[in-house]
């Protein structure tokens, strides 16, 4: 669970990270620039590994919904424990110690600040989405924000297993589906819960998976937001355009299966 995102409007108001303290190259074991990616680190770290990953993301969002990112600098700052990561962000991002990561972005410039553990990359995968998705649109529902975050902090062989499918599954057969108009009064991350961002990512399960119809809708209503529209709220958008969306999805979390669909 991860509600590791430090908002826009939050970042104008706390201090931002002072750029300087990574030209203190003495702190950092590994400091290195791949293209728009820099990677500062206290520990070791494999840059290759983290770009291809942070690569498959981006890959990701661009192939299945036009997300496309741009080449604005991302910053990876990595610490060698939990101590460290505390004592740097305590002062300029007290909200960021209860997470194991958070994406911070400041202007032009987005920044991922995690700390090594068993989750590294999982939390890598899940910030660099909300890093992508806020280079390419002006705003966005929370929920699409954390869903698509959670879904693809995972790889895709690794969805099928997920306990959050087990149990949208068994609550969606006893007539308790996720429901996205609640999830839509979800409006702030110290709002949401770890049912909602269970249930956030099972909707992107849905849109994405259930056919190409339900996976184009999210694709227009990104499109939209991206053109300088505000589409609202994707509840009303969606019925609007496919008249039977509640009852397919409904349908869909009583099975949750997760085949791919040909674009
Ligand atoms: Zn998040």
């Amino acid at each position: 669970m991860s509600c590791r995102q430090i908002t826009l409007l939050s970042c104008l108001i706390l201090c931002p990270w002072n750029r300087a303290d990574c030209q203190d190259t003495s702190r950092w074991l590994v400091q290195e620039q791949r293209g728009s990616l820099t990677v500062y680190s206290e520990f070791p770290v494999d840059v290759d590994t983290i770009e291809s990953q942070l690569q498959f993301v981006s890959d990701q969002l661009r192939d299945q919904l036009g997300v496309a990112g741009n080449d604005e600098a991302v910053e990876l700052i990595l610490f060698r424990s939990q101590s460290s990561y505390h004592n740097y962000l305590a002062q300029t991002l007290p909200e960021a110690l209860q997470r194991r990561a958070v994406f911070f972005r400041n202007h032009d410039v987005s920044q991922i600040y995690a700390w090594n553990s068993r989750w590294l990359m999982v939390d890598l995968r899940h910030e660099i989405t909300h890093v992508r998705l806020h280079q390419h649109l002006p705003f966005l529902p929370l929920w699409i924000d954390e869903g698509l975050a959670e879904y693809l902090e995972t790889n895709a062989d690794q969805q099928g297993s997920s306990s959050r499918r087990e149990t949208v599954r068994w609550k969606s057969r006893l007539g308790f589906p996720p429901r996205l108009e609640h999830l839509e009064q979800v409006n702030s991350a110290a709002m949401m819960q770890g049912d909602d961002y269970r249930d956030s990512w099972a909707w992107i399960c849905f849109l994405l998976h259930n056919s190409p119809a339900t996976r184009d809708l999210l694709r227009s209503y990104l499109d939209e937001i991206h053109s300088g529209g505000v589409p609202g709220p994707f509840s009303s958008y969606a019925k609007q355009r496919l008249s039977d969306f509640s009852s397919l999805a409904n349908s869909y979390f009583r099975k949750m299966h997760f085949h791919l669909i040909s674009r």
